[in-house]
């Protein structure tokens, strides 16, 4: 089991203290006796402890922020989700692929809102553009939010904000067991809770700091029997010797722990391991003895959003993780939905 996330060092903004949200966050730490400095901005955080990049990196990745969310317009986030709902950026684990590591650049430490009033009025505009057609939010673009919302509590009160809601949706994926206080939220079935697995060797290998498989499934299961939809989201699929195997016991694994009402409604997204060229750039910094292979002659390039492309791998080597891990759905979960292969 790995340990819920406490915060090092935890920064409050201002204005987050005008929200009872930021109060109540703010008594919180005080209490569990964690360091509380101010800042004017996130964007002002320069000193943070550590003597070289390496430490700093580690301890911003322990620092919590506790600010307001200024921009209310969301991105959208296909295929999984119309839109991204911003509830936190930034994420405890230290997982070498993680886009994270890009997008978040030299500011890699957790950020948390606390104006969700601001931000559900701003999904009902979206959700009223599109009724009567549901629109569904995704909540973990830009952080695992699971791993810091036994602390902040925003999922859940996300959670029970959608489960009365008539169009909207919720979804959010995580690589954290600590499910615990969202058992008893009141999602009405209106919120898909899914979990990135993987096989053993990825998460020994290149997912530090987050739940192991067995602990994952544990809190799926529990998952299951609250009552929400379930899904599983497979990625990065990585190639590695022995893969194929690899899979199969995860998949075999899951089989056996899942209660059978769950497997009636479950879904399941596949995503290939990608990179960029920054992104290998920042993996090599951060994590010098990493395993993961970022080879670009091995790899296909592909087009990205933004025009950044990405390396994905062959052709071939795509057909054949989605012939094999599609098999392995098919066999032991025949009743499921494969969302897409990407
Ligand atoms: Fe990134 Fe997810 Fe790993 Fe966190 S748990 S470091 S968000 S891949």
């Amino acid at each position: 089991m790995v340990k819920p996330f406490v915060p090092q060092l935890v920064y409050v903004e201002p204005r987050a203290l005008e929200y009872a949200k930021g109060r109540e966050l703010i008594k919180k730490f005080e209490g569990m006796g964690i360091e509380i400095r101010r800042t004017t901005s996130h964007n002002q955080i320069r000193n943070l402890p550590g003597e070289n990049d390496f430490q700093k990196y580690r301890v911003a990745k322990s620092t919590l922020v506790v600010g307001v969310r200024k921009t209310l317009k969301f991105d959208t986030s296909k295929p999984s989700a119309e839109y991204a709902i911003p509830f936190a950026t930034g994420c405890m684990g230290h997982c070498h692929y993680c886009y994270l590591q890009t997008t978040m650049g030299s500011k890699p430490y957790i950020r948390t809102y606390v104006n969700t009033d601001e931000i559900f009025a701003a999904a009902e505009e979206y959700m009223k553009e599109r009724a009567p057609e549901p629109t569904r939010f995704e909540a973990s673009c830009t952080s695992d939010i699971v791993g810091v919302d036994h602390l902040t509590h925003t999922l859940k009160d996300a959670i029970e904000y959608f489960g009365k809601s008539e169009y909207g949706k919720l979804r959010f994926v995580t690589k954290f067991e600590h499910v615990d206080h969202l058992l008893d939220a009141k999602h009405n079935g209106r919120t898909r809770f899914r979990f990135s697995i993987n096989d053993d060797y990825v998460i020994k290998y290149f997912e530090p700091g987050t739940s192991k498989l067995k602990d994952r499934i544990k809190a799926a299961v529990k998952i299951a029997e609250a009552g929400y939809p379930l899904g599983f989201i497979v990625a990065p699929i990585y190639l590695h010797e022995g893969w194929k195997d690899g899979y199969e016991e995860m998949f075999k694994h899951l089989k056996k722990a899942l209660p059978s009402h769950a497997v009636r409604d479950l879904t399941f997204e596949l995503i290939q391991h990608r990179f960029t060229k920054p992104a290998k750039r920042v993996i090599e910094k951060n994590y010098p003895m990493s395993k993961l292979e970022l080879e670009e002659s091995k790899r296909k390039w592909k087009w990205g959003r933004y025009g950044i492309g990405k390396y994905v791998y062959q052709n071939e080597e795509q057909e054949d993780m989605k012939d094999t891990l599609g098999g392995y759905i098919d066999k032991y979960f025949p009743y499921a939905r494969l969302e897409y292969f990407t």
